[in-house]
């Protein structure tokens, strides 16, 4: 997508517009909303693009308010922003799974109470006071969404895809989990329960996907190749060792 960088004086009309529009409204006024981000005519602004300009304004308005009048550090916010964009990312979730395939004791651990179990690895635990780990068995098959906005384990997982915070997958996670899932390669049988765990504030969720057959002996190392992102939403299954 483009880059918007609206002048910050224009922030406060932007903001003015901003609430009076309605917040989803998909159906924005391009005109309008080229005056206030000072593109040209020609600048094309399409679909997503448009809620993803609105949502980019909405973000710069609040920071710019918030730093006005001292509640935020903006050297903080680009270090907080940084940790997650490179050091805090579903690595962590991996070898957090992959102990658990290799240790009982850590799994059982784990299942009882994600967070103290992590925060025994020595790994961090800063957002939300309690993380669950649901675990996905031959039976049962656990998908985490938030229907609310885009509550997401960060600290094992980092940075919540697009998808995730999408109105369509919030939407239809709850309603028709099985063709989500299908529509991602996924296809359960019927035999398979499927649970839809909505994530909050206070309670964030991952998966503690199936290790896959065929990895017996393996090192936690290696076994923590083969544990994905969407495997640990439960979106998918964890990978096949190659052949
Ligand atoms: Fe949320």
């Amino acid at each position: 997508m483009p880059e918007f960088a609206p002048p910050v004086d224009h922030l406060d009309a932007v903001l003015a517009w901003l609430a009076a529009e309605p917040a989803d409204d998909p159906v924005v006024d391009l005109t309008e909303l080229r005056k206030h981000l000072d593109l040209p005519a020609s600048q094309d602004i399409v679909g997503t693009q448009r809620l993803q300009a609105l949502d980019l304004l909405r973000v710069r308005a609040l920071e710019t308010i918030l730093t006005e009048k001292g509640y935020v550090d903006p050297a903080a916010l680009d270090s907080i922003i940084e940790t997650y964009e490179t050091k805090v990312g579903p690595h962590i979730g991996a070898q957090v799974v992959a102990r658990a395939w290799v240790d009982p004791g850590f799994r059982e651990a784990l299942l009882a109470d994600a967070s103290k179990a992590i925060a025994r690895l020595g790994l961090e635990q800063t957002v939300g006071d309690h993380l669950i780990a649901v675990e996905n068995t031959p039976t049962t098959h656990n998908m985490i969404v938030c229907t609310l906005c885009s509550c997401y384990p960060w600290p094992v997982l980092g940075l919540p895809p697009g998808w995730y915070k999408s109105f369509a997958y919030r939407a239809r996670a709850v309603r028709e989990p099985r063709a989500v899932l299908a529509e991602w390669g996924l296809m359960l049988p019927d035999s398979v329960e499927v649970r839809v765990v909505d994530s909050t504030a206070d309670y964030r969720w991952m998966v503690l996907p199936m290790r896959p057959a065929g990895t017996e002996g393996w090192s936690e190392e290696r076994l923590a190749q083969l544990v994905t992102r969407d495997s640990m939403v439960g979106v998918s299954y964890a990978l096949q060792p190659e052949a």
